[in-house]
């Protein structure tokens, strides 16, 4: 799991500063560990944090974050992105809940199997996404 120290730092790495708005969005993503939230609902919930905080930096903010690999990016539903921490610097792929966002790491992967299948197309595959789609317990329960 990622701490505030080790986000830091990472930032720092890639010589980004963290400003404010940034503490923000990433106290926002520490406490939803294991979510996976829109932008909408990262800039409502930093705004309660920091409210000089400006919806239009909030994208290039959390672009900051998915290229420094400090949170993962995807879309869940159509036209819409949501955001999560990086749950572990280990490859992994997710389950997601359709309902909620709540996601579970997965650490097996599927696609070691469909690259030794694909031997033969002469293709160089150099990364992959796999999620699954569902819902939770809870909203299960709550249909
Ligand atoms: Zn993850
Ligand atoms: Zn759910
Ligand atoms: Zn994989």
């Amino acid at each position: 799991m990622m701490n505030r120290t080790f986000i830091e730092d990472k930032l720092k790495e890639h010589g980004y500063k963290l400003t404010n708005q940034r503490k923000a969005i990433i106290d926002v993503l520490v406490e939803h560990q294991g979510h996976f939230l829109s932008a909408e609902e990262i800039y409502s919930k930093s705004k309660d944090k920091y409210a000089q905080t400006n919806f239009s930096t909030i994208y290039r903010n959390l672009e900051i974050l998915v290229n420094t690999h400090i949170i993962h990016k995807t879309q869940i539903k159509d036209g819409t992105f949501s955001y999560e921490l990086v749950c572990s610097e280990a490859h992994h792929h997710h389950l997601i809940c359709k309902g909620c966002g709540k996601t579970e790491n997965i650490d097996f992967c599927p696609i070691e199997d469909l690259q030794k299948k694909l031997g033969s197309k002469n293709f160089t595959l150099t990364d992959h996404k796999f999620e699954l789609y569902g819902y939770c317990q809870k909203c299960q329960e709550d249909q």
